[in-house]
């Protein structure tokens, strides 16, 4: 990658001619249908990538039940399994310039953001490493000496792991992870839209040594293959993130069977800030975060805070100053080292986007800047959408309730302490808020207050690999990362040994 001009001669297209692996083998679709990849900076089809028919999948699910059951990997030492998780992570350090050029054309984000992706997602296989090697088993005192009680985890099985297009190759690396961790097999289902960084990373765990069988990939659309995947008995774990529609229809589809599901969906985030978090000496930070808060990726992240709510006595010079810097903000192709933020994923995306606004308009919400495409000629051909913020919003607006998943951000006011924990929990979603504020024990009163699956105190956006991640309310019913990401790839057994 030519760090100065984007030039994009890292990325190589053939690697992209076989993109179904199944029991080991690359092997082309039998549906002899095909989806274009768009780079959404220019329009230009980067590669033509086959898609699966409902028989590869069920051909997917039985080379992972059949390697499973066959026991090799469920048996093998798990110090042996996760050497193999920290070989994967050498890899992605080795690749990662490669694998963040893939991850940039595919989805739009910037590179920066890209290599940050290959950093977190290194990460989380170091972690898994390190904590599947510690077990977790236990021995229970049942009040009997005769009796050994013991409590230990297997791996749950066959997993289907089905992802989203925002962060494509972090999202599917939470679930792969624990999952080679614990001993599972799986069938890897990546968002149709960004299908490409899952398919160079499924060569590097190959090349890590997971073996045949273990690890399998599709390509192709949840309504064409996703009910082989979801409806199937063979299936002992469907983990999926995504969109709370496709979510519960998931859901539904697998209850015949029993099958356990983790759903991790969508979120309307509220970002709380106090008039004490817009002084004099924290006005700069505060407006910082909320911005990059709500305008990271373009906004296309599940935890983005797209509910300002802040304290109507600094209100007015708060907004002011987030409209000035969001104008400001350099939008650009990914590749292009001075862009700060890219275009959004698809036009479909910026459709979407364009609807909301409309939308919006009409319900009474005060347009400050954004609402539509940039008029920069240079950036004609791609799905880009302008930093977007919607003044004097409330409760009853679609664009405050809805999970827009672009860059918009709304802005509601308030007066008291009891009226920002409201609005903050005024949603049916709960995955993610921050609040502002440097009064330590409002500070306290407001994160245990707010129904949400990660709080932010005076800081938005982080997370590590080490802290369970997960919704509250329809934002969810599972947990990734953390000792809770890898015990939902495992069955608890209890073993009482009355010999
Ligand atoms: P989506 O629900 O449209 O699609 C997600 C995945 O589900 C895709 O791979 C898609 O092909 C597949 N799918 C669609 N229908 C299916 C079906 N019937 N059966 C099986 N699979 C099916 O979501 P999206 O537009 O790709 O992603 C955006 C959503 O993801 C947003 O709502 C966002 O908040 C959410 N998200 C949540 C988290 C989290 O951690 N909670 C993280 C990232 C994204």
């Amino acid at each position: 990658m030519n760090q100065q001009t984007g030039n994009d001669t890292d990325f190589d297209p053939t690697l992209f001619e076989r993109v179904l692996l199944i029991g080991g083998q690359w092997i082309p679709a039998t549906s002899g249908e095909t989806r274009d990849c768009i780079d959404p900076a220019t329009g230009r089809v980067l590669v033509s990538v086959d898609e699966a028919s409902p028989d590869d999948a069920r051909a997917a699910v039985a080379a992972a039940r059949a390697t499973f059951d066959r026991g090799d990997w469920p048996a093998t030492a798990v110090a042996e399994r996760c050497a193999v998780l920290d070989r994967v992570a050498d890899l992605l350090q080795r690749d990662k310039e490669r694998l963040s050029v893939i991850e940039t054309l595919d989805t739009g984000k910037t590179l920066a953001e890209s290599r940050i992706d290959i950093d977190d997602v290194t990460s989380v296989f170091r972690y898994y490493a390190q904590l599947a090697a510690v077990s977790s088993d236990r021995l229970v005192d049942v009040g009997n000496p005769a009796v050994i009680s013991r409590v230990v985890h297997e791996p749950i099985g066959v997993c289907v792991m089905i992802a989203p297009w925002n962060y494509p190759l972090l999202q599917i690396s939470w679930k792969i992870a624990p999952a080679l961790a614990a001993g599972c097999t799986m069938v890897l289902k990546p968002s149709e839209v960004t299908p490409l960084s899952t398919i160079a990373f499924t060569h590097l765990l190959e090349e890590a040594g997971v073996p045949d069988g273990v690890v399998n990939l599709l390509q192709g659309s949840g309504a064409t293959i996703g009910s082989a995947l979801t409806d199937n008995a063979d299936v002992d774990f469907v983990s999926f993130t995504g969109g709370l529609a496709t979510g519960s229809a998931i859901l539904a589809s697998a209850a015949p069977h029993v099958t356990k599901v983790a759903v991790e969906l969508g979120g309307k985030n509220p970002h709380i800030v106090f008039a004490d978090a817009a002084g004099e000496d924290t006005f700069d930070a505060s407006v910082d975060q909320v911005l990059t808060g709500v305008f990271l990726h373009s906004g296309q992240v599940c935890s983005a805070g797209t509910r300002l709510i802040v304290e109507d006595s600094v209100a007015d010079r708060f907004v002011d100053e987030i409209v000035r810097r969001a104008e400001a903000i350099r939008m650009g192709p990914g590749t292009d080292p001075a862009s700060e933020t890219g275009p959004l994923v698809s036009t479909t995306q910026r459709d979407k986007m364009e609807a909301f606004v409309e939308t919006a308009v009409a319900e009474g919400a005060v347009l400050r800047t954004g609402g539509r495409a940039p008029s920069d000629p240079a950036l004609a051909d791609g799905s880009y959408f302008l930093p977007t913020v919607f003044d004097h919003c409330s409760r009853e607006m679609d664009i405050v309730q809805l999970e827009t998943f672009g860059p918009i951000l709304t802005v509601e006011r308030f007066t008291t302490e009891a009226e920002a924990l409201r609005l903050g929990n005024d949603t049916e979603y709960g995955l993610a808020a921050g609040v502002r504020t440097t009064d330590p024990e409002r500070g306290e009163r407001m994160v245990r207050g707010l129904r949400h699956g990660t709080v932010w105190l005076n800081d938005f956006g982080y997370y590590t690999a080490a802290a369970e991640w997960g919704g509250f309310k329809k934002s969810g019913n599972g947990r990734e990362l953390g000792p809770a990401g890898l015990h939902e790839y495992q069955e608890t057994k209890h073993i009482w040994n009355n010999t």
